[in-house]
């Protein structure tokens, strides 16, 4: 019987177990599918960690040592991919496994992460990492004072391109019909902003370049004419795939309370609706998706857990 199982090893889930078993929990096990180091590991660069001041620090770099250091402390990793964490009647989860086998727990640290949706258009994945982004947060900095692209028309991509527009010095808003699904207040304050042009009826159809990078992007208008827009970034921001499928019980029911767009409801103490089970990173409600934020989502969940399987909550 695991005293936690975590599953996924990003940096919430490698926190989690730095945290689980540095705290005094000696049964952990994490399980992961693939090498641990989670999303930043697609990543070139890693500027926004505090303390990680290396030049052109690539997200595998940044990520290397984490495994190790929580080794060292008896975390274990199973290279598995979890199908379903169950609850059985007397309390104790069920991780059952893509190769049929299973693991009892006390105590579960969901940590299997998000994937941002790609729009499809011809040099997405060629670019992607170079000068076509999903993350604002991540990579705007690097289009200080130069003019980059937005794409979409949800509350996630107007309010990036808010948060582009104080850092760029203009932000070419594409959105592919002529209304927005965003608040209303967001879209008053995007019209409002005087660095963002609305490009609308514009259906994305080329992200072109260069060996160095982005150099624009073609869409397609309403009258079928083309028009190009010179930009060393593009920014999408099309919808997002939360990972969620591990808490997809056989009746098609969530183990948890979800909010209406997939991510799991937690209290600040990343507790899920179910004793004992928490849920950290970007997965998480109102995550802001940052491999900071995940780390420490992952340290206060292990805090929790270990209380719990202490009998202390
Ligand atoms: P993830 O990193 O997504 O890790 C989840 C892990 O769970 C994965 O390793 C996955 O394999 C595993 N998993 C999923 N399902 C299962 C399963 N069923 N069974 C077993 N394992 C499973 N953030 C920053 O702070 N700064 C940046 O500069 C930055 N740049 C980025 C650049 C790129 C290209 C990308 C994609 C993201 C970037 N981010 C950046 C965001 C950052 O990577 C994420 O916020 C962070 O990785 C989230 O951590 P996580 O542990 O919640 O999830
Ligand atoms: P979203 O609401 O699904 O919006 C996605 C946008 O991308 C839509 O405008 C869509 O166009 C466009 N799009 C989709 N596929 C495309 C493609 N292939 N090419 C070009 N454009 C494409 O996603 P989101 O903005 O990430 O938001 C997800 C949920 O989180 C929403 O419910 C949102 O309200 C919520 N959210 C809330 C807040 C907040 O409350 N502050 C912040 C962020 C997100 P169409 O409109 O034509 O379909």
């Amino acid at each position: 019987m695991l005293d936690c199982a975590i599953i996924g090893g990003g940096p919430a889930g490698l926190t989690a177990g730095l945290y689980t078993t540095r705290g005094g929990l000696d049964n952990v096990t994490m399980f992961e599918k693939g090498l641990p180091g989670g999303q930043i590991t697609m990543s070139s660069e890693i500027e926004n960690y505090p303390g990680a001041t290396a030049h052109n620090l690539s997200g595998m770099d940044f990520m290397s040592p984490w495994p190790e250091q929580c080794q060292r402390f008896g975390l274990k990793h199973e290279m598995s991919e979890v199908t379903r964490v169950e609850r059985r009647e007397d309390g104790i989860f069920l991780i059952q496994k893509s190769d049929g086998t299973s693991n009892e727990a006390k105590s579960v640290i969901v940590c299997t992460g998000s994937a941002p949706k790609r729009a499809g258009f011809i040099g997405e994945d060629t670019f992607f990492g170079r000068g076509v982004s999903t993350c604002a947060t991540c990579d705007g900095f690097f289009y200080k004072g130069k003019e980059v692209a937005v794409i979409g028309g949800g509350d996630t991509a107007l309010e990036e391109a808010l948060y582009l527009a104080k850092i760029c010095s203009r932000v070419y808003l594409i959105h592919r019909r002529d209304s927005f699904r965003s608040a209303p207040n967001t879209i008053a304050r995007v019209k409002k902003t005087a660095n963002i042009e609305l490009v609308l009826n514009a259906i994305p159809e080329e992200v072109f370049g260069d060996k160095m990078g982005v150099n624009g992007i073609q869409v397609r208008l309403q009258d079928g004419s083309l028009r190009q827009i010179d930009v060393p970034g593009v920014f999408v921001f099309v919808g997002n795939n939360v990972n969620n499928q591990v808490l997809i019980q056989e009746d098609g029911t969530f183990l948890c309370e979800m909010t209406p767009w997939g991510e799991v409801k937690v209290d600040l103490n990343m507790k899920t609706s179910v004793a004992g089970l928490y849920a950290a990173g970007d997965m998480r409600e109102s995550a802001p998706k940052q491999v900071v934020c995940a780390a420490g989502d992952g340290a206060v969940a292990a805090l929790q857990a270990i209380a719990y399987v202490d009998g202390h909550q």
